[in-house]
Formats: C-alpha cells, sequence, structure tokens
C-alpha cells in the first residue's frame, strides 16, 4: 500500500499515519519527524532546518528532498509506504511523482484530512498546554496554517485531478477518522 496523508496542521496526520501502517503493514514516513531529527545534528544543515521549522516556515524543497528520498525508496522496496507532510508543495509532489515513475510504483491514493481551522488551532494549543512541540505557539501557529493554505493547499486539486483524492472529515474521533478513510479505501482496487 502506498498512501499519501494530506492535511493541515493539527488535522491528525500523525495519529492516522500510525494508525494506518499498524493496519496495513506498510511504513509510516513522517517528513516533520525525519526533519526534527536532522535539526538535532549540531550541522549546518541542522540549523537550517531548526531555524526553518522554529518559525514555522517550510524547511527548503532541495533539503527535503535529500532527507526523504532515500527513505521513500527504501520503504518503497520492503511493501509500501504511508506518507505524512511529504509531499507538501507542488515542486516536491512533481520530484515525487517522477520517483515513483522511476520505482515503477504509483501511490494508490492520497487522503486529505480536512477540519475547520478553528479546530485545527485549538487541538495544537491543547498540545501545547500539554508540553507539546516548540511550534505549538498561537504566532507560529497562525504561521503554519497561513503556509498550509498558500502552498499546500493547491496540492488538493493536483491529486483531484489525477482521480486519487479521498477526502475525509477530520474533525471526529480518532477512530471514526480511521474508520473512514478504510472505507474510501475499500472503494479502491488495490494491488496484492
Ligand atoms: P504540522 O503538520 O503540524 O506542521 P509536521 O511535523 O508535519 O507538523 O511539520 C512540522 C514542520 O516541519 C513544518 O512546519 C515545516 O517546517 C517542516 N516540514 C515538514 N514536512 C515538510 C515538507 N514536506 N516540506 C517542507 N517542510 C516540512
Amino acid at each position: 500500500m502506498r498512501l499519501l496523508l494530506l492535511a493541515p496542521p493539527g488535522a491528525g496526520k500523525g495519529t492516522q499515519g500510525e494508525r494506518l501502517a499498524a493496519w496495513s503493514g506498510a511504513r509510516h514516513i513522517a517528513a516533520g519527524d525525519l526533519l526534527r531529527a536532522q535539526a538535532q545534528a549540531a550541522t549546518p544543515l541542522g540549523r537550517e532546518i531548526a531555524e526553518h521549522q522554529a518559525r514555522g516556515d517550510l524547511v527548503p524543497d532541495q533539503v527535503v528532498l535529500n532527507v526523504l528520498i532515500p527513505v521513500v525508496v527504501e520503504a518503497a522496496a520492503a511493501g509500501g509506504y504511508i506518507l505524512d507532510g511529504f509531499p507538501r508543495t507542488l515542486p516536491q509532489a512533481i520530484a515525487a511523482a517522477e520517483l515513483a515513475a522511476d520505482l515503477g510504483v504509483a501511490l494508490d491514493a492520497t487522503i486529505y484530512l480536512s477540519a475547520p481551522e478553528e479546530v485545527l488551532t485549538q487541538r495544537l494549543l491543547d498540545r501545547a498546554s500539554e508540553g507539546g512541540r516548540a511550534d505549538d505557539r498561537a504566532d507560529v501557529i497562525r504561521r503554519r496554517l497561513r503556509i498550509y493554505a498558500e502552498l499546500t493547499g493547491p496540492l488538493v486539486p493536483y491529486y483531484q485531478e489525477r482521480g486519487i483524492l479521498i477526502t475525509v472529515d477530520a474533525n471526529q474521533s480518532p477512530e471514526s477518522v480511521t474508520a473512514d478513510i478504510q472505507a474510501g479505501l475499500s472503494g479502491l482496487s488495490l494491488p496484492g
């Protein structure tokens, strides 16, 4: 199974990615986690990633591709992936499609998790109050949501035009969201 989770900050990509990986056996690849791990390194690249993440800006496409592509290639060979947070811009989506074509694989579906902005903001603020991430601050959350709308939102029509978009209401319990995703996927004829 090869899936992409497309969603604004706070919609539950990480939670659903873990649940779907456990269910399907495909590898959960969380772009934000991989980049945060790289950001820990005391290297110029680590510092560059950390600065972008702290501001709520996207990490430059080429940096993201350098980090993500080897992981995606390995997972493709090992039986599939649930991509969470990658691709997140049109250039990344085009690079990912070229990579998939080179590997002779294709995405089965893109799951778009949708929820109202006030729900997303409240979830991120709740996570902050539970000792969450450094970028879960009101001003940085606003910036992340704005950048999502500007740079990632265009991927919704991109995948819709390719006929692989499944839209799911993310303003429900995690269990209900997973069930809706599984119901959406059951309508596809998945290989294997
Ligand atoms: P969220 O979706 O809540 O913002 P993530 O962990 O997916 O959480 O992403 C956190 C941060 O990591 C983003 O704000 C951005 O700085 C960086 N990031 C993650 N994925 C990408 C990507 N595909 N392209 C560029 N930057 C990314």
